[in-house]
Order: C-alpha cells, then sequence, then structure tokens
C-alpha cells in the first residue's frame, strides 16, 4: 500500500536505505522505503547462475570485517560467514604469474601504496597516479588494481581520499551470497517497490515526493540514490541544489563489472585459486576460480576497459574473459567454459556505475554530500562514507548516521 503521507521518506532499497529504516524502526515516526527496482539491495544482488552456482552480481566481500557492520548481522540471520583468505594475494594458480614475478609485482604494488600514504600525509591533493615510481614495469598493473579497488584508473582517483579509506585487510564472505544477506536484512522493512522516485520538491513546510506510483508528502526525507543519478538530476531538487550535484559530479562511481563461467569439468583447475597474467597493462581481469568449490570460475574487470567490455554489448565481458584464461592455460579449457552471467552495471538506469571514487582536488565532497539541508533533507550512500565509501557496510553505517540525523531534529515521540 502507498501511502499518500509520512513523517520520513527514505529513497532507495540499497545498504544505506535499509540502515536508515532500520535505524527508525523504533523511534514510532511513520517511514516508508521508496525504491525504483523490483527488489531490495540495489547493488547487492545474489542470484542462482547456474542449480550450484551462488553468484553475486554487486558485493561479494565482506571488507574490513572486524569493523563491518554486516558480519554482526549475518550472525543474527544465520548467514554462515566464510572467514577464509580472499585469493587475489597469495593463491595463484598456473604458470600466467610465476612467483617470484608475483613477488617483485605486490613489493612494487606496496611500495605504491606507502607512496600515496606519504603524499598524502604532505596535506597536498594531486591524481595518484603521481604517485607511480617512474619507469616501474608493474605500473600498468598497479593501475588495473586502481580499477578493481576504485573502479577507476589513478589519473582520476584523489590521493586524499584514496587515502581515507580504512582497509584493515580482513576480508571474508557470505555462503548464501552478500545479496541475499542483503535481501534478508530488508525483508521485513515497509517497502514500496517499483516505485521511482523523479522529484523531491522542498518549496513548501511538508516535502513533496513525486514518484511513479504518485506523491508523498513526508517531514524528512533520506536520499541514499548513487551519485551518478544526483550528478545528471535523474532525480531532481526543487528548490534545485546545485552544491549537492556539484558534490556527487565530484565522487563520481567507477566501474566494476564481474562475469560468472559455468566450468564443466571442475576438477581441471583448483578450487579458491586465482588466476591473472603479469600482463603489463590495464585491461586485464582477474579470476577467481572455483569460489567455495562451486563450478565457476568468476572475472572481475574495472574501469575504462569495463565501459568498453560493457558498451560492446552483453556477452562480450564472457567472451573477452574465455580469450584470456585460454591464454593462459591453453585452447583445451574454451571447452569447458560457458557463460553463466555479467553484470552491465554502467547500463543498469537505477546505479549507472558501482561506487564512487572522488576525482582529484575533491576528497572534501564527501562530507558536502553527506550534509543535512534545513533539517529536513539527509543524505546517504556508500559515496557519503569518510572511510568504508565504495562498500555496503560503509553505506549501511551511512544510512544508520542520516536516521540518527533525522532523531535529532524530529520531535520526540
Ligand atoms: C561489481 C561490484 C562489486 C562490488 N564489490 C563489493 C564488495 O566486494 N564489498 C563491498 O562492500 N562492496 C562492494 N561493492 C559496492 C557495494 O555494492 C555498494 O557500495 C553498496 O551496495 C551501495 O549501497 P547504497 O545503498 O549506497 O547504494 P545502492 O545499493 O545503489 O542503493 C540505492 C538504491 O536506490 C535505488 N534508486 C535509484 N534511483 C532511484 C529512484 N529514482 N527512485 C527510487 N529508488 C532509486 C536503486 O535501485 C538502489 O536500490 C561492489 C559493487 C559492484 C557493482
Amino acid at each position: 500500500m502507498f501511502p499518500s503521507s509520512v513523517e520520513v521518506a527514505i529513497i532507495g532499497a540499497g545498504a544505506a536505505g535499509l540502515g536508515a529504516a532500520h535505524a527508525l524502526k523504533k523511534s514510532g515516526l511513520s517511514f516508508i522505503v521508496l525504491e525504483a527496482r523490483n527488489r531490495v539491495g540495489g547493488r547487492a544482488y545474489t542470484i542462482q547462475a547456474a542449480p550450484d552456482v551462488i553468484f553475486d552480481v554487486g558485493c561479494g566481500w565482506l571488507h574490513s570485517a572486524d569493523r563491518n557492520s554486516f558480519v554482526r548481522i549475518a550472525d543474527e540471520l544465520n548467514f554462515e560467514i566464510n572467514k577464509d583468505l580472499p585469493p587475489w594475494r597469495d593463491r595463484a594458480v598456473g604458470n600466467a604469474f610465476p612467483r617470484d614475478e608475483r613477488a617483485d609485482f605486490i613489493r612494487s604494488l606496496d611500495d605504491f601504496f606507502d607512496r600515496v600514504e606519504q603524499a598524502a600525509r604532505r596535506g597536498r591533493d594531486a591524481e595518484a597516479s603521481t604517485c607511480f615510481e617512474p619507469g616501474n614495469r608493474w605500473n600498468p598493473m598497479i593501475d588495473a588494481i586502481s580499477t578493481y579497488i576504485n573502479g577507476a584508473e589513478l589519473d582520476r582517483v584523489s590521493i586524499l581520499d584514496f587515502n581515507a579509506y580504512e582497509d584493515t585487510n580482513l576480508n571474508w564472505r557470505v555462503r548464501r551470497g552478500y545479496g541475499a544477506l542483503m535481501a534478508a536484512y530488508g525483508a521485513t522493512l515497509p517497502v514500496a517497490f517499483n516505485c521511482a522516485v523523479a522529484l523531491i520538491d522542498h518549496s513548501a513546510k511538508r516535502v513533496r515526493v513525486e514518484t511513479s506510483q504518485g506523491v508523498l508528502t513526508a517531514d524528512k526525507v533520506i536520499i541514499t540514490v548513487p551519485t551518478n543519478l544526483i550528478a545528471v538530476e535523474a532525480i531532481r531538487f526543487h528548490p534545485a541544489l546545485p552544491d549537492k550535484v556539484d558534490a556527487a559530479a565530484n565522487l563520481p562511481l567507477g566501474l566494476a563489472d564481474k562475469v560468472v563461467l559455468a566450468l564443466d569439468e571442475p576438477e581441471a583447475l583448483p578450487k579458491e585459486g586465482n588466476l591473472r597474467g603479469a600482463t603489463m597493462r590495464t585491461e586485464m581481469g582477474t579470476y577467481h576460480l572455483r569460489p567455495f568449490g562451486q563450478p565457476c570460475v568468476e572475472g572481475f574487470f574495472g574501469g575504462r576497459f569495463a565501459r568498453q567490455l560493457e558498451d560492446e554489448g552483453d556477452g562480450a565481458i564472457a567472451a573477452a574473459s574465455i580469450d584470456e584464461i585460454a591464454s593462459f592455460l591453453g585452447n583445451d579449457i574454451r571447452r569447458m567454459l560457458k557463460p553463466l552471467k555479467e553484470s552491465r552495471w554502467a547500463h543498469d538506469p537505477f546505479a549507472r556505475g558501482s561506487y564512487s571514487h572522488a576525482l582529484p582536488g575533491q576528497s572534501g565532497k564527501r562530507a558536502v554530500l553527506a550534509a543535512p539541508i534545513d533539517g529536513r533533507l539527509f543524505f546517504a550512500g556508500e559515496a557519503t562514507s569518510p572511510n568504508f565509501f565504495t562498500t555496503a557496510h560503509g553505506a549501511r553505517d551511512s544510512g544508520e548516521r542520516a536516521a540518527k540525523e533525522v532523531l535529532l531534529t524530529a520531535p520526540r515521540k
């Protein structure tokens, strides 16, 4: 049932919107979550890609797991957590990236991260690519890692923002899927589905929210939609909010895409391995072999390369993955690999990208985007998190923060 009036309207049922809604549950305030899709979770979405393959199309890792609020939630909802080390650092498979080359690369990568930290301590912002060691042979691959972490190459990434992220180096997983956990987390909340918000009119005392399901008025609104939608005014504000639009444009969503391939002869590849080449180019995938022992391979692509593949059309990411894996393991592997599903997050109308990064010189924009307006409009979403941006738990915590701001300004019940 779509209400015509609530005390608090929450826009978006991703991690941030669900976090906000849970924090309002006991407040006594009436509220509803308005969601454009027909499901909760947003960029957290688990599918059964095949009878024996569970696949997270969006987030998969509980990053900074010792500080990740979804660990407790998974516990409460009886979702099994897997604490095995991720494969990307130490569990390389095959000869595509020989051991001593890998060790050399990891040293260069760690040195690069140290230089970013030192540059950030000096407090002057610039493109993170200025922290490359000139002439280092691994620079293109370090840039590829940035496309996985930031969704963008380092020439588009702010040093100060990159360094503000708090990585505790503990990365866990949810066996049934991070998206499945999110769906369970949202299951008991009041959500209006297929309800796309087009306009937030805050010119009068009550805020008027125009949606594809009709008009609703609210005392307060929490906005959690991705920055790429605010930046192009896919949701409009009246009166206009140029500072928010500018902040969102300077915190664009980069791009990361995933693909899952069925592996017909699972024993052909080891469980939980990582496959990638010492490619000396940024346009490369990284492959997780048989996650949880499942008969599949997951590929991960980022940045301009992911954009190029998305633009080539559905199936291009799977085709590029199979070609690259065959170049490492030989052509026999081709007949064992079948495309199951690939993401196309840049083409998703309610995301238009994967996760946010600050452009060089713009690291202060996260605080600008997060700031409430007039005690009536509140902002959450991963891009507003000061230290866990890009992540699902950062998004959830930001929703809780916005709900607390609402409660501080609401008359006591
Ligand atoms: C490929 C990929 C891999 C990732 N890997 C990880 C990972 O391993 N670990 C991790 O922590 N994070 C990861 N992330 C990031 C993580 O998924 C996001 O940071 C997080 O889910 C964002 O939550 P959110 O609530 O801020 O935004 P969203 O999840 O995008 O939620 C916003 C919601 O608003 C809705 N919406 C949009 N427009 C409107 C409108 N006009 N009206 C109403 N509703 C609207 C959307 O449909 C959506 O449901 C990954 C993301 C991708 C794409």
